[in-house]
């Protein structure tokens, strides 16, 4: 599915909003070393859904803000926006256009939106789950993940594979339906409690 353009304002190095379009064809990103590139693909993961602070070279979320610098005092707000071409409705939704935004504050206050409505952290994930892009899909290697693929454990391969393979979102939902279903028989026993006590 291809990505139209990523806007990123304050996210790590990137303090001045910078709009990057991807036009048809291969995109290459260059720079010296130090100079933001890996921050661009921790950018996409991040407004993907990316939760782990680690993995996105931090202690903590708010490491992600622009932290200031010589010349620049600190930034209070990260904010990302990345934009798909869904014509070939590869997510399953009928827009054919779909804009992802998600915004930290420094006091730990975080907004997300699905095409300018405000939504959950969980229905960007939903969005992506079995599309084969996602936070921790293939369509993004980061340095050191092939080896740590590699190196994984078989059950952490084994996510990896039902991701690809699609069935990764049918698995949260059987989970989602099984904790509802043990809430449900709850609420009868307590009910069934309550009739005995009455009878
Ligand atoms: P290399 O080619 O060495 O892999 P790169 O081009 O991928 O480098 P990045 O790792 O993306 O570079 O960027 C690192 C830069 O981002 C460092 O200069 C670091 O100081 C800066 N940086 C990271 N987090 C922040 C932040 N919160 N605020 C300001 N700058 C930051």
């Amino acid at each position: 599915m291809p990505l139209k353009s990523l806007t990123i304002n304050g996210f790590k190095s990137f303090a001045d909003k910078t709009k990057i379009d991807f036009t048809s064809g291969i995109t290459g990103i260059v720079g010296p070393n130090g100079s933001g590139k890996s921050n661009i693909t921790e950018a996409i993961r991040w407004v993907m859904g990316e939760q782990s602070a680690k993995s996105l070279r931090g202690d903590k979320m708010a490491d992600i803000i622009f932290a200031g610098s010589d010349t620049r005092s600190q930034m209070n707000h990260a904010e990302v926006v990345l934009e798909f071409d869904n014509s070939k409705k590869e997510l399953k939704t009928d827009q054919e256009n779909i804009s992802i935004k998600r915004k930290l504050y420094r006091n730990g206050d975080t907004e997300f939106s699905i095409n300018n409505k405000e939504c959950r952290l969980k229905d960007i994930t939903e969005l992506f789950m079995d599309s084969g892009m996602g936070k921790q899909s293939f369509s993004i290697i980061s340095q050191g993940r092939v080896e740590e693929i590699f190196n994984s454990k078989p059950i952490q391969r084994r996510s990896i594979i039902e991701e690809s393979a699609g069935i990764a979102l049918f698995k949260q939902k059987k989970i989602q339906a099984e904790n509802k279903l043990s809430e449900t028989t709850d609420n009868l026993h307590r009910v069934s409690d309550i009739v005995s006590e009455l009878a």
